[in-house]
């Protein structure tokens, strides 16, 4: 369905226009021309007066032939430099510049994908729902576009708190994100595969001899793709963090692990699989969880609990000492799915 010589005309008409930040009025005019010649309603908001820009972000809404919740398609309109007097040319399937500048690709192939997809859509009738497209300016010196888009613009579909928890989970981009895996240098961040699964968080209370295990929340994995950093390799440059789509940092919030011994003694903080155990240590404090039979055992300097592998149910737990005293297994939880997922991984072997 994708007319791929007009694909091709379009980003090349699109990079012919100079869009420097704060210079995107040219381009976003002919962006809006386009759009609303295919149907779509359009808006500039007031970013530009605020930022120094001579245009503001553009919004086209289109209407779309199916009643379900609009979706929010978003590129940008700046380019960096040196990226004025683009002379691309196109051979053997392959864009280039003539050298002298960028070509522009970043974001131009988007907007020209987006463009494209809604002529795709009307002249085949293709059903679809209302579509919001967003094409910010002044994206490469900051996002300052983005942080002025005027929201009232836009259809809420999430509320703040939902916006907030979207913003932070690892998203699937395509059918896996893995964005900081493939951006680092070192090969530091690793993905690897795992079950989605749904765990009740316990805590285990002591009160003179008596205990009591109960559950507390529960723990939604829904996402089989998940990252995990190996500390021997990063040299915590922040790279993936620049490129993480989400307000993640990668390299921090997720586990480290160490691949060799030096390596996790000399590190305050992490995770290291020696023969099946899995280690971890905070601050020179130490857990260990391993799988005997058909039981993980999980021992921290106050307990040891023996765990159900598939559920990770406290099945037993000993306090260490007698003083009353309560601890919450989510950290337990979270040792049992990386054990699960990862003892065998090529990279612990
Ligand atoms: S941490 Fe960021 S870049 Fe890495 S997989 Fe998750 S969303 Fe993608
Ligand atoms: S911070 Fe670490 S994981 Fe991230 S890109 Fe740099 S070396 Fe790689």
């Amino acid at each position: 369905m994708v007319n791929a010589d007009r694909l091709v005309d379009t980003f090349k008409f699109l990079v012919g226009i100079d869009s420097p930040s704060k210079k995107e009025g040219l381009i976003s005019n002919e962006i809006k021309i386009i759009l609303e010649g295919l149907g779509a309603e359009t808006f500039v908001d007031d970013a530009g007066k605020k930022i120094g820009s001579d245009t503001g972000n553009l919004i086209a809404r289109l209407k779309g032939n199916k009643a379900v919740p609009p979706l929010l398609l978003n590129a940008h309109m700046d380019t960096v430099s040196p990226g004025e007097g683009v002379k691309a040319t196109f051979k053997d399937g392959v864009f280039t510049s003539d050298g002298s500048t960028i070509l522009g690709a970043d974001d131009k192939s988007a907007i020209a994908i987006l463009i494209e997809t809604i002529r795709v859509l009307n002249e085949n009738n293709l059903s679809y729902g209302p579509l919001e497209l967003v094409f910010t300016i002044c994206e490469e010196v900051g996002l300052l576009g983005a942080k002025h888009l005027d929201f009232s613009l836009i259809t809420e579909t999430l509320t703040e708190e939902e916006a907030q928890n979207e913003a932070q989970r690892c998203l699937q981009c395509d059918v896996i994100c893995n964005i900081c895996a493939t951006v680092c240098p070192n090969r530091a961040n690793v993905s690897y595969l795992i079950e989605p699964m749904d765990i009740i968080i316990q805590r285990a209370t002591q009160t003179g001899n008596i205990i009591q295990v109960r559950g507390i929340g529960r723990f939604y994995l829904s996402q089989s793709f998940q990252i995990i950093n190996i500390g021997d390799f990063c040299n915590e440059c922040g790279n993936c963090s620049t490129f993480c789509p989400t307000d993640g940092e990668p390299y921090r919030v997720k586990p480290k692990f160490y691949i060799t011994k030096q390596g996790f003694d000399e590190a305050g903080q992490g995770y290291m699989l020696l023969n099946g155990t899995l280690h971890f240590k905070n601050d020179g404090k130490f857990e260990i969880l391993s799988l005997h039979d058909d039981s993980l055992i999980y021992e921290t300097s106050d307990i040891t609990a023996i765990l159900n592998p598939r559920t990770f149910n406290v099945k037993d737990i000993r306090f260490k000492n007698n003083d009353n005293c309560s601890i919450e297994m989510d950290h337990a939880v979270k040792m049992g799915i990386l054990h699960q997922a990862l003892k065998d991984f090529y990279l612990f072997r």
